[in-house]
């Protein structure tokens, strides 16, 4: 048994990635042990997932094999799925297992928040994982299999329903819309029969985002087909179809999707953290309150952004950054010197409106749209393949074709 101190990263998505890239990277090999555990041995692309759940590139695309890029020789990786962290006994239970720690890094993601609303948990899609987002796309064909097969002559099967506007709605709506030209010259449906259609609460898309850019995002989606139902509540989700406002209108479809919101993984919460809207409310050098030696980052915790009194965005940008800052507070707790306060250097948002198109807000409030914030968001994209596997997985899985 090593007498190292024991790091447990727990989650391989961006923040337990970067996490344990950067601890191979700032701690030298006798100063602690690192262990990685994660339920899959691939770390998948979160931000690619909308394009998974419509089909327009292949599930293996957006995975990256743990091995390939975190070093073997410098971090024990292990492929189970954690079930519950004892943070008073220092222990992680997993499903074939259980780990001791001196530092623990919780980094286990998001998980999708229904908000008690009757029938999204039984019967919706979700974009959550690989696999979830595949099975969407697996769904939604099959729906225009069973149409043009004449199992099933009602339009309605071949419906989209996506509840919820946010960046997750949005981009997933975009890339359906793209796929459905695709789908009827397969199955030979005429396309005037198809409906993609998007339900948001808010009196607007995107809403809190830049009203020029959002205006932007509806009209050239309206252009392509897509119909909004804006200030419209979802109620109920039933096994084909979204009950919808004040007046209970039941909109009917084949494939219904929710988008509505995410919370931190569960595990979190049952572990005993405090959650305020369903994420632990970091310390400011990430720790959770009251465990000194327990960090908590990514889609997991709120981090409070002092200058502006709110928390600063919950997102695979701030997840990289976050995860940087864990590994030097972790090599700074090894080395018995003081943490440091995490500061977001925001770099801006860019969301996809299909393969050409985009719009972003980055920088000092500089606005893109279309082919130029594609190729930004496809810079970002390609950044982040360089950060955890360097060149060779640019070139193995980035996206260099802009257009
Ligand atoms: P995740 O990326 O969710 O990773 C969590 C990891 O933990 C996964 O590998 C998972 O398999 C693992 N895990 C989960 N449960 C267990 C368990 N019980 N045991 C073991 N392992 C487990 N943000 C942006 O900044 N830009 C974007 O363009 C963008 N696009 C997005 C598009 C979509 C469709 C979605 C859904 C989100 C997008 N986001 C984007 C948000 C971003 O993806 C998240 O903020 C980010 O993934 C959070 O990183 P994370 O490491 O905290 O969690
Ligand atoms: P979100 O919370 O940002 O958006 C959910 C949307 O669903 C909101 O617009 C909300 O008003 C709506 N909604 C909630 N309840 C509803 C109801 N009952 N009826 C109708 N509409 C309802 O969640 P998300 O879009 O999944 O995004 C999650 C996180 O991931 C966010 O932090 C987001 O910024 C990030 N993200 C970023 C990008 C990007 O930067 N390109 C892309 C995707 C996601």
């Amino acid at each position: 048994m090593s007498s190292k101190p024991r790091i447990l990263v727990l989650g391989a998505g961006y923040a337990g990635m970067m996490t344990t890239k950067r601890l191979t990277q700032q701690l030298k090999p006798e100063e602690a042990d690192i262990i990685l555990v994660n339920k899959h041995n691939y770390h998948y692309q979160t931000t690619w997932l909308h394009e998974v759940a419509a089909g327009t590139i292949d599930p293996n695309r957006a995975r990256i094999m743990i091995s390939d890029v975190i070093d073997t020789k410098r971090v024990q990786i292990v492929y189970d799925s954690v079930t519950e962290i004892k943070p008073q006994e220092q222990r992680v239970m997993m499903e074939n297992g259980e780990l001791g720690y001196d530092y623990l890094v919780i980094s286990l993601g998001f998980e999708t928040a229904t908000f008690g609303i009757p029938g999204i948990a039984e019967h919706a899609w979700t974009i959550e994982n690989i696999e979830n987002s595949k099975a969407i796309y697996e769904h939604m064909e099959s729906q225009f299999i069973r149409y043009a097969s004449g199992e099933d002559d009602d339009e309605k099967l071949l419906n989209i329903l996506i509840g919820g506007s946010g960046f997750t709605g949005i981009e997933f709506v975009a890339e359906v819309i793209e796929k459905v030209p695709e789908l009827c010259r397969k199955y030979e449906i005429s396309e005037e029969k198809v409906r993609v259609l998007n339900v948001e609460a808010a009196p607007t898309i995107l809403p809190g985002f830049d009203e020029e850019l959002v205006e932007y995002a509806k009209s050239r989606l309206e252009n392509r087909g897509v119909e909004f139902r804006i200030g419209t509540k979802i109620q109920e989700c039933t096994p084909d179809s979204f009950i919808v406002g004040e007046d209970k209108e039941e909109i009917k479809a084949g494939t219904v999707v929710w988008t509505g919101g995410v919370q931190a993984n569960s595990i979190v919460g049952e572990a005993g953290f405090e959650l305020t809207k369903g994420k632990v409310n970091a310390r400011e050098d990430l720790r959770a309150p009251g465990f000194d030696n327990v960090f908590v980052i990514g889609d997991c915790s709120w981090v409070w952004d002092y200058e502006n009194d709110k928390p600063y965005p919950v997102n695979a940008q701030s997840a990289i950054q976050e995860a940087g800052t864990c590994a030097s507070n972790l090599k700074a707790l090894l080395h018995g010197e003081n943490t440091s306060r995490f500061v977001f250097d925001n770099k801006g948002v860019v969301a996809s409106l299909g393969k050409g198109d985009a719009i972003g807000n980055i920088l000092d409030d500089k606005k893109l749209y279309g082919k130029t914030a594609r190729a930004m968001k496809n810079v970002i994209d390609n950044r982040y393949l360089f950060l955890v596997g360097g060149p060779k997985l640019i070139l193995k899985k980035g996206k260099v074709r802009f257009f």
